[in-house]
């Protein structure tokens, strides 16, 4: 495999070692030694990428499936992934990626270098539309390759998504901000609790949403709800209505939870996710239940028309022009082909 050790982005010196910036976290890393993500380390006195360019999965995917049900409907998009994670889920559904360095998942001579210009070479000869994203573990713990990728991609008129858990520091997501166009956010919990059984805080990730959605970048949000974690419906009351504070149009995915990796508990109970949507339903226009095998349709929120028809991942625009309903008129907060 080849590598390219790249110096961190968001670091400062300190007696012991380097400070990191980027998330929350602040690790202080010393000599030899890498961060919590495992993704940063210090090497020579200085703060280095260790995963720039390691691309360890790529696919292009229906966009439904990031999810992003409201930001051109049907699409397909490249999506590529990286190492490691700054949050420490016991029930990650992606462990084998986000736990690399801590010993769990593959080998690192299963992981392709892939420089940025090659990324964009190969997004612009794919089958897809001219769309990344940067998915699969989480985008923020490879941030000097996703912020070089994303300015070269939006040069070329190729739209670039993030799907991410939102732990990461505001300055960081300023310079993201002007080459960003959509974002799925992860919230895992609406309570610090919550948060602290997974390695963070709910405040940073509150704060990335509102910013992202302030800034005009197209924001879906998810919950897994995964028992003991997130499964209260008082919880879900109070996360419903804090996201309709800023809009009550933002698409909102509730997914179904399975047992993985060092969490047994059993798979969410689809009454409970019913249950759930029913109150995000009391703040939010448009609620959808994944991981389940069920219509996860979009109706207008002014007339009840079905707009955009989903089985799986077949989807039919079905009573939508540019962006309206066309039986009332109403506008369908999202992006659309025209
Ligand atoms: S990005 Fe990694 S090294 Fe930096 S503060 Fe967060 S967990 Fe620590």
């Amino acid at each position: 495999m080849e590598t390219q050790m790249k110096e961190a982005l968001f670091w400062s010196e300190e007696k012991e070692g380097a400070r990191c910036h980027l998330c929350p976290h602040h690790c202080l890393v010393r000599e030899g030694k890498s961060g919590i993500c495992g993704a940063r380390a210090v090497r020579d006195g200085k703060l280095v990428s260790l995963n720039y360019g390691r691309v360890a999965g790529m696919a292009i995917d229906p966009i439904e499936k990031k999810p992003l049900f409201h930001f051109y409907p049907g699409s397909r998009i490249f999506s590529i992934g990286t190492l490691g994670c700054n949050l420490h889920c016991p029930f990650c559904q992606n462990a084998g990626l986000s736990r690399f360095f801590d010993g769990y998942g593959g080998k690192s001579e299963d992981i392709d270098f892939v420089s940025v210009e090659e990324l964009v070479g190969l997004v612009e000869r794919s089958q897809g539309e001219r769309m990344v994203a940067y998915t699969y573990s989480e985008p923020i713990v490879w941030y000097e390759y996703v912020l070089e990728a994303m300015e070269e991609c939006h040069k070329r008129g190729i739209k670039n998504v993030l799907v991410t858990n939102g732990y990461i520091e505001a300055e960081p997501l300023e310079k993201w901000l002007p080459f960003l166009d959509a974002a799925n956010v992860d919230l895992k919990s609406f309570r610090e609790e919550g948060y602290r059984k997974l390695g963070g805080s709910l405040a940073p990730v509150k704060t990335t949403i509102r910013r992202l959605f302030e800034a005009g970048v197209h924001v879906e949000v998810t919950t897994l709800v995964v028992p003991g974690v997130s499964d209260s419906l008082l919880e879900m009351e109070e996360l419903s209505s804090w996201l309709a504070s800023l809009s009550p149009e933002i698409p909102f995915h509730l997914s179904r939870y399975f047992p993985h990796y060092r969490y047994q508990e059993p798979p969410t109970a689809i009454d409970l996710l019913h249950r759930m949507r029913e109150v995000a339903k009391r703040h939010l226009h448009h609620v959808y239940v994944g991981n389940v095998m069920e219509d996860a349709s979009t109706f207008c929120a002014g007339c009840g028309q079905l707009l955009i028809r989903r089985t799986g991942y077949q989807v039919d625009v079905v009573g939508l022009e540019k962006g309206k309903c066309l039986h009332c008129g109403r506008s369908l907060w999202g992006r659309y082909a025209d």
